[in-house]
């Protein structure tokens, strides 16, 4: 798969474009506030005739591909199982794996994201105009919100009526289950029926990853338009919460880490967790400086057989799983993204639809492809969900490149702790199988 959506071919590379864009878009946003005033007759027209446009076309770009993306990513998983079935029980227990550790991260971010409350960081007056100035996209959603609860017809009401309508209202619950019901039908029918599908969904998957990266090159622009728009109309104000943010996250990604995972790799594999982080360094590094869980897998796999000893039968089956379907540091990231912008947008969830953005946060991560940004059309869909304006994710795109980096660094770290636990599980491994000299360096190597 291309991790070409971190490049953006010319001179200076595709995240920097998108800082600056933040940095000028922001800057001009708050000199014009200061100067001009927020609803200045020039500011107006700028945000009219320029900013918001530009801003809208990059929005556009992602939630055209929402739809088409979770339909083929979830359908071609639940289809790939087939294959896993019949591997049985390793296959059984990394999906275990996956599923277990990714909600157990989504449940630090969401705990920290409730404690911290970086979105509530907002002045309520800025609040109030944010609110008013998306008023068409949120007043009515933020009723909805408040008033919906949560009871057996929130469950009953995934099993959707009409998947055609689900996807016009952008219902992802909906779309979800039937792609699970078509990807567990493709399991069941002869292959030869099946295989045409598959196909068209292998080519819808590479189209939509395709116009992903056609976005992304938009994003230093649209990111420009979008954050001036917000900061010309609210100068400072939005910035310190965005950076409570960014802490937020980065520091949920270190607890889970260190907690969660050390606490898996120290009393059911078995080893000590530092020397489990030493010795897979590479990979880390290599996830950090590529921000694609993909392009990190030839160095992972490398990492898991001459630096730990695990067999390759189990790392090269498990790894290349887990660099698509295991990531708890997108699914903490989405967690904590979602609720965050609730917070700003003043929206209160209620415990019922905490669990709810847990379970998508869980569910599109391993949808998500391992690729810079993989995450962020699938989060632009969650955030739709629960009434929160597509602007909304303007806010925290620009500094989307770092926690990227970061939370990709956390998939890895998922992946390989998978791959560790399952081996000793199997009993083909054990923490004294370490090899005692590092067969790979640390430094990072280049991905596929
Ligand atoms: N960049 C992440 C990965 O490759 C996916 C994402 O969260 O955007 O693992």
């Amino acid at each position: 798969m291309s991790s070409s959506i971190g490049s953006s071919g010319s001179g200076m590379k595709l995240h920097n474009k998108i800082l600056l864009g933040l940095i000028v878009g922001a800057s001009l946003g708050v000199l014009a506030n200061q100067t001009l005033g927020g609803k200045h007759p020039f500011v107006e027209g700028v945000n009219h005739y320029v900013a918001g446009p530009v801003g809208q076309v990059f929005l556009r770009m992602l939630f055209m591909i929402v739809i088409p993306l979770v339909f083929a990513s979830i359908s071609l998983g639940v289809a790939g199982l087939g294959d896993i079935r019949r591997v049985g029980r390793v296959g059984g227990k990394a999906l275990g794996y996956f599923f277990v550790s990714t909600a157990m991260a989504a449940m630090v971010g969401l705990l920290l994201v409730q404690i911290f409350r970086p979105g509530s960081r907002i002045d309520p007056v800025v609040r109030a105009e944010l609110i008013q100035t998306y008023a068409n996209d949120a007043t009515s959603k933020v009723e909805a919100a408040a008033t919906s609860t949560f009871g057996i017809e929130t469950l009953v009401n995934v099993v959707t009526r009409n998947p055609i309508k689900s996807a016009v209202d952008l219902d992802l619950l909906g779309v979800i289950f039937f792609a699970l019901m078509v990807g567990a039908a493709l399991t069941l029918i002869a292959p030869e029926k099946s295989r045409p599908l598959i196909d068209v969904l292998q080519g819808i998957e590479a189209i939509v990853i395709k116009i992903v990266e056609i976005a992304m090159r938009l994003a230093p622009y649209g990111v420009t338009g979008l954050i001036f728009g917000v900061t010309s109309r609210f100068g400072f104000y939005l910035l310190k919460p965005l950076a409570f943010y960014v802490l937020v996250v980065v520091l949920s990604l270190f607890l889970h880490v260190a907690i969660n995972i050390s606490a898996i790799i120290r009393f059911i594999v078995g080893m000590s967790p530092m020397l489990f982080f030493a010795r897979i360094r590479s990979a880390l590094i290599t996830a950090f400086s590529t921000s694609s869980s993909s392009a990190t897998l030839p160095t992972a796999i490398a990492t898991a057989e001459q630096n730990l000893g695990i067999p390759s039968t189990i790392a090269g089956f498990v790894l290349p799983l887990g660099a698509t379907m295991c990531m708890n540091g997108t699914a903490l990231f989405e967690g904590i993204t979602v609720i965050f912008l609730c917070q700003v947008f003043g929206l209160e969830l209620s415990l019922g639809q905490m669990i709810i953005v847990m379970f998508m946060s869980v569910i599109t991560a391993i949808g998500a492809a391992g690729v810079p940004g993989g995450s962020i059309p699938l989060l632009v869909g969650i955030l739709t969900m629960f009434g929160v304006p597509g602007e909304g994710i303007a806010l925290i795109l620009g500094v989307d490149r770092i926690l990227d980096m970061a939370r990709t660094t956390v998939n890895v770290v998922g992946d390989l702790s998978a791959t560790a636990f399952i081996a000793r599980s199997e009993g083909v491994w054990d923490a004294s199988m370490v090899p005692a000299e590092e067969g790979l360096d640390s430094g990072p190597r280049k991905g596929a």
